[in-house]
C-alpha cells in the first residue's frame, strides 16, 4: 500500500492560482475585471491598451478614486473588497464587483503592475507582482486614479497558455467586451488601443443615442425604435432594431440587467417571441435592452465571472420584455400605416 495521504491547507499562492483558473479564462476576462473595477471606482474616463491580443500587455488606466498605499496592498489579497461588508450585502449588490478575488487571481498568473493614487495623497504607490510573488512596493509620482498593467498573462501556467486562441480571436473577444461596456456606460469616456493603434476613442456621451451613433453610424441609429416600458417590477428601456437590422448572429443584441451585461436565455426567448412574425427565422435584429429591477429579483452570484444571472421570476420578466418590444414595434407599424382614404 502507498503512503497514507496527508491533508494540508494549501498556501495562498497556490489557492490564488487555482482560483485564477475560474476567474481568468483569457485576456478578455482580465480586461473585464479591470474595466469593472475602474467603473466601480467612479472613473469618468477609462483607457485600454492591448498588445498582441492582450497576451503581451493589457493596460487599463482610469481616473477613479485611486487607492492609498495600505488599501492598494490589501486590494491584491484574496477576499479583500471594499464593496460588500456582510452576508446581507450579497443579496443587494450595487457594484459590478463584490467577490474580492479578481486582483489576487490576475496577479497570480501574470506580471502585474498596479499604480494608483487617491486625491488626498500627494504621491502614488506602485506595486509589482510576478506570478503571485510581490517584487516591489514604491512611491511614485502619478495622476489621481489607477493604472494596471498585466504582462505575459499565464506565463506561469503553461496549460492555460496553450489554450489561448490566435491573436485575432482573443482580440475579437476584447473588442466585443469593450463594446458592451461602451453601451452600458455612455456617461463614461473610453478608448481602446490595439498594438498602439487607436481603435475606439469615445467621448463621454450624454445619451445612449450619441454612443450608439458614435459606435455604428447615423443611418444605423435611424433603424432603431425606442423602447420605454415599465410595470410594477421592471423598467425596460433601450432600442429595438427594425427587421432590416437583422443579421445571422446575435452580435448586435445587447442586454443589460441593472447595468450588467447579461446574456440571459429567457430574454432571448422573449426577443424571438416579439419578432417571430416580423423577421425571417435565423435572423436576429439589433437590440439594445436595458432592464432594471430590484437587485433582490436577480442573482448575479451564480458564476465567478458573473456571466450568468438568474431571475427570481423568469416568466414574468419574459412577459415584460415581450410587452416592451411589442409596444415599440407596434407603435412603428401604426406610424407607418398610410392614411386611410375614406
Ligand atoms: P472586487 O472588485 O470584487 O471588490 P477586486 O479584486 O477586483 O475585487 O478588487 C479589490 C478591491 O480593490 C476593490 O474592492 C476596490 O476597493 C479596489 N480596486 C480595484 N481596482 C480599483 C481601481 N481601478 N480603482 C480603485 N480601487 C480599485
Ligand atoms: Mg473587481
Amino acid at each position: 500500500m502507498q503512503n497514507k495521504p496527508v491533508i494540508q491547507m494549501l498556501p495562498d499562492q497556490v489557492i490564488n492560482k487555482i482560483a485564477a483558473g475560474e476567474v481568468v479564462e483569457r485576456p478578455a476576462s482580465v480586461m473585464k475585471e479591470l474595466f469593472e473595477n475602474a467603473l466601480d471606482a467612479g472613473a469618468t474616463q477609462v483607457d485600454v491598451d492591448v498588445i498582441r491580443g492582450g497576451q503581451q500587455l493589457i493596460a487599463i488606466t482610469d481616473n477613479g478614486c485611486g487607492m492609498g498605499r495600505d488599501q492598494a496592498l490589501l486590494s491584491i489579497e484574496r477576499h479583500a473588497t471594499s464593496k460588500i461588508r456582510s452576508e446581507a450585502d450579497i443579496e443587494n449588490i450595487h457594484t459590478l464587483g463584490f467577490r474580492g478575488e479578481a486582483l489576487a487571481a490576475i496577479s497570480s498568473v501574470s506580471r502585474f503592475t498596479l499604480i494608483t493614487r487617491p486625491e488626498e495623497d500627494l504621491s502614488g504607490t506602485e506595486i509589482q507582482i510576478a506570478g503571485g510573488k510581490m517584487l516591489s512596493v514604491e512611491d511614485i509620482g502619478c495622476p489621481v486614479g489607477t493604472r494596471m498593467e498585466i504582462r505575459n498573462l499565464f506565463f506561469n501556467v503553461p496549460a492555460r497558455r496553450k489554450f489561448l486562441r490566435a491573436e485575432q480571436t482573443e482580440l475579437s473577444h476584447i473588442r466585443q467586451l469593450f463594446l458592451v461596456h461602451a453601451l452600458a456606460h455612455p456617461e463614461t469616456g473610453m478608448s481602446l488601443k490595439v498594438d498602439e493603434r487607436m481603435v475606439y476613442n469615445l467621448p463621454m456621451a450624454g445619451k445612449m443615442e450619441d454612443r450608439i451613433t458614435e459606435l455604428y453610424n447615423h443611418g444605423f441609429f435611424e433603424q432603431l425604435l425606442e423602447i420605454d416600458h415599465s410595470d410594477a417590477e421592471y423598467k425596460i428601456t433601450g432600442y429595438a432594431g427594425l427587421p432590416q437590422t437583422g443579421r445571422k448572429d446575435r452580435q448586435d443584441q445587447y442586454i443589460f440587467v441593472n447595468g450588467r451585461p447579461a446574456a440571459a436565455p429567457v430574454v432571448y426567448h422573449a426577443l424571438n417571441e416579439a419578432y417571430h412574425s416580423l423577421i425571417a427565422k435565423g435572423r436576429y435584429p439589433a437590440v439594445f435592452l436595458f432592464i432594471e429591477m430590484e437587485p433582490s429579483l436577480v442573482d448575479v452570484n451564480v458564476h465567478p465571472t458573473k456571466k450568468e444571472v438568474r431571475f427570481r421570476r423568469p416568466n414574468q420578466l419574459r412577459d415584460a420584455v415581450v410587452a416592451a418590444l411589442n409596444k415599440a414595434l407596434t407603435f412603428q407599424t401604426l406610424e407607418e400605416e398610410p392614411p386611410t382614404s375614406n
